[in-house]
């Protein structure tokens, strides 16, 4: 049901957007003590709180529940305070190391830097090709048509296929930044379970606890890259 309110919205708070949500019920709680997705709304946390002192009339409500503020583009940004961020794939750990992940020369995951504070980047695109996320320096955006479900809390993002099925799960932890899900790029997929990094699918290449270290984020420095044989997607464009 959280989930169905979620997308009822598409995943932003009804009346501006954000996507960091929380669900109010329309009717007062102690005026009708029940669940019911049609008397339920969701808000962010300041909208949540003006609702909550009747600032909003109920026909206001009912109209944003029906025309959400959101219409086919989520965004937030992360916070990366730290200069030593370490990006955590799986198991496997790397440091101080701007290309991270890349696949014909396209980079899938990196850390740039910016006035001494790291930026991530992620592409995210879903196995059609479809491009259905990207951090870029930290902000995120999503392509709600690619995703069924979009679960964000504070330093923690979960992008859904379907059910259970979790594509791209970002978990920010102090000076370590978590990064799970399946990513796909020129037909190459990459899963990232709790452990195990599984590059070009379950029979090619696991990594497993692994450390790349390198010389810092201002250095030339790839830790993994792949190559797929096909065109690369600009060129295929250009014939
Ligand atoms: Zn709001």
């Amino acid at each position: 049901m959280r989930r169905a309110l979620r997308q009822e919205a598409n995943f932003g708070c009804a009346i501006c957007g954000n996507p960091l949500i929380q669900i109010h019920h329309i009717i007062p709680w102690s005026q009708n003590p029940q669940h019911n997705p049609s008397d339920m709304i969701v808000l962010c946390p300041n909208h949540h709180a003006k609702a909550d002192a009747r600032e909003y009339p109920e026909k206001y409500l009912r109209e944003c529940k029906l025309n959400p503020h959101n219409i086919c583009v989520i965004t937030d940004a992360f916070f990366v305070g730290t200069e030593n961020l370490t990006v955590s794939i799986a198991s496997n750990k790397f440091v101080n190391i701007s290309r991270i992940l890349v696949v014909d020369d396209f980079d899938i995951i990196s850390i740039t830097k910016e006035s001494q504070c790291p930026q991530l980047n992620v592409n995210f695109f879903d196995e059609f090709g479809r491009w259905a996320a990207i951090i870029l320096d930290n902000q995120w955006y999503v392509d709600r048509s690619c995703v069924w479900d979009i679960d964000y809390k504070p330093k923690h993002l979960i992008l859904r296929w379907g059910p259970r099925k979790i594509s791209l799960e970002v978990e920010i932890s102090d000076d370590v930044v978590f990064i799970r899900g399946n990513l796909y790029f020129n037909g190459c997929r990459i899963e990232a379970t709790q452990e195990d990094l599984f590059l070009g699918g379950r029979s090619a290449i696991q990594m497993r606890g692994c450390i790349a270290e390198g010389a810092g984020l201002d250095a030339a420095g790839t830790a993994i890259a792949l190559s797929t044989g096909r065109i690369p997607f600009s060129d295929s464009l250009r014939r």
